[in-house]
């Protein structure tokens, strides 16, 4: 068979669920007995977003390979359950670092290197690997930011080339915008969608559906209305009013035939009855009435929750599987460094300190990370929370203040953390951590051990620091324990408190490899002793 693509294109503003839409649809094809993969083509300057601050980009996200990828991807491996890997998030700065490399070298000699045909036939390149690497039979490519901007014409343009390329019966093009509701009438406006469609249609594209966006229900005269002007079926004007959790997506999806009309558009029969028994199972236990549990995620860019996307998504995994409503109380970890700040922590029934970079913060995460130990409230840290976990336990039993990670002070007289030997050399700062999939073997006995009922895993990192090996003993004789090391027992992975009911901090990210209803092990267990502390408190 030939390669299928479904190409998705955004109108009228960004943000307004775009990659929930190609993951949600991806799973629909998915679930008919296909391999699908997805693809990012994101149009900023940038190689990739690991350089990029979470308060302009959101999280980073980690794939197996160690690819530092957009946010997105997250969702597309949650809701498609497959691991991509690097060639499914494409920027403008790979395209032209590839170009331009290729001209230095003189593989063009004699040419003028053009947007068209020099970067598009570059972009049409990545979009062809994505089938070749994964093996997926449909792929579903993704366009960031809005039809209009400048930045993504050369995407656009190669989109809109791939409907020769791969075939006319080979496309799908589906153009999500948004219908505003304007408040003194109580209207929904399509006039910026048919806008949108002119502009793309402008650079030769013409949608064959469009999802309308909205917070409020859609009429049927509006669909009539956008089907008309937009020159689209009414049954591919497809209303997607805002849900409760974006886990429902693929279901209402499902219940408005949106598998069955672009698989009938792509020429394709299903191979297997969609099941979607256990998506619905999960979404009947998360409406069900449970008791909360509060979580205090400490964090340095807690304003934008983008930038915890996928702990937050595990946490809720966790409390799905184990039955609790998980509310987060996002708290600044700078304001835990002024006094008398703590108490926002009482109320809590466990604390989370996510991974981070740079100073600013972290000691106001120390002090949450003290309180969590002192106050035997569950803790769970991730990569730059465990390192701070072992800070603050250091500094307790060396008695001395001082200790810190090199990150923080390069002088300090105990450095606890400590940069990774093949770190010291490197000066570029984008791609160059220990990324992506790292084995861990697991201590019998431990907390870890337990919870993830195997004594092997691998998980994805995203590091330069790492547990300084010349501390291991004191930190060991005073009572941590270090259940998961690398194979090669260099490298701690994972340490916890044996006299603590839960308090556990991994060097890597297990919140990329939870899924909807395959919670992360290390995040139930946490959640299931932040339950039993609930109770018994
Ligand atoms: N800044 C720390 C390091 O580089 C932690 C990184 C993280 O939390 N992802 O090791």
């Amino acid at each position: 068979m030939k390669t299928k693509y479904i190409f998705l294109t955004g109108g009228v503003l960004s943000s307004v669920g775009k990659g929930v839409m190609a993951a949600a649809l991806g799973r629909l094809l998915k679930e008919r007995g296909y391999k699908v993969a997805i693809q990012k083509l994101d149009p900023y300057i940038n190689v990739d977003p690991g350089t990029m601050s979470p308060y302009q980009h959101g999280e980073v996200y980690v794939l197996d390979d160690g690819a530092e990828t957009d946010l997105d991807l997250g969702h597309y491996e949650r809701f498609i359950d497959t691991s991509l890997n690097q060639v499914c998030n494409v920027t403008t700065g790979q395209v032209y670092e590839e170009v331009i490399t290729k001209e230095r070298r003189g593989d063009y000699l004699g040419g003028t290197i053009q947007v068209i045909p020099h970067i598009t036939n570059e972009i049409k390149r990545r979009i062809g690997l994505v089938s070749k690497t994964t093996g997926a039979e449909i792929v579903l490519v993704e366009v960031g930011g809005t039809v209009g901007d400048i930045e993504s014409l050369p995407f656009l343009e190669a989109l809109r080339q791939m409907h020769n390329d791969a075939g006319h019966e080979n496309c799908f093009y589906i153009h999500v915008t948004w219908l505003p509701h304007i408040g003194a009438t109580g209207e929904l406006k399509t006039k910026p969608t048919q806008h949108s469609v002119r502009e793309l249609r402008s650079i030769g594209i013409s949608p064959n559906m469009i999802v309308a966006r909205s917070d409020y229900p859609v009429a049927e005269e509006l669909r009539d209305k956008i089907a008309l002007f937009c020159d689209v079926e009414k049954r591919a004007v497809i209303p997607l009013v805002t849900a409760d959790t974006v886990y429902e997506i693929p279901v209402t999806l499902e219940e408005i035939s949106v598998g069955e009309l672009v698989m009938e558009y792509l020429g394709l029969q299903g191979r297997q009855k969609p099941n979607w028994q256990p998506w619905k199972e999960m979404l009947t236990k998360m409406r069900q009435d449970k008791t909360e549990v509060k979580i205090a995620l400490v964090g340095k860019y807690v304003e934008l929750h983008d930038a915890y996307m996928s702990v937050r998504e595990a946490l809720q995994h966790a409390g799905i599987e184990v039955g609790v409503d998980v509310t987060i109380k996002w708290v600044h970890s700078s304001d835990l460094e002024k006094t008398d700040t703590l108490d926002v922590l009482e109320t809590v029934d466990g604390i989370l300190v996510p991974g981070g970079f740079g100073e600013r913060g972290t000691e106001g995460k120390i002090a949450a990370i003290q309180y969590a130990r002192e106050n035997r409230i569950p803790y769970l840290g991730l990569c730059l929370g465990m390192q701070l976990m072992v800070v603050e336990f250091a500094r307790k039993i060396l008695q001395d203040d001082r200790v810190n990670s090199t990150e923080f002070n390069r002088q300090t007289a105990h450095p606890v953390i400590d940069l990774m030997p093949d770190q010291r050399d490197i000066t570029d700062m984008g791609g160059t951590m220990r990324l992506g999939l790292y084995p861990c073997k697991l201590q019998p006995g431990t907390i870890a051990a337990k919870a993830y009922g195997t004594d092997f895993v691998q998980e994805r990192h995203r590091h330069r620091f790492e547990l300084n090996n010349a501390y291991r003993d004191t930190l060991e004789e005073a009572g941590m324990r270090f259940s998961g090391l690398s194979p090669d027992n260099r490298l701690v992975e994972i340490a916890e408190f044996s006299d603590h009911p839960f308090m556990l901090g991994t060097q890597f990210h297990p919140e990329f490899l939870s899924r909807p209803y395959r919670a992360h092990p290390l995040f139930v267990a946490f959640i299931e002793a932040v339950q039993n502390y609930a109770e018994k408190k």
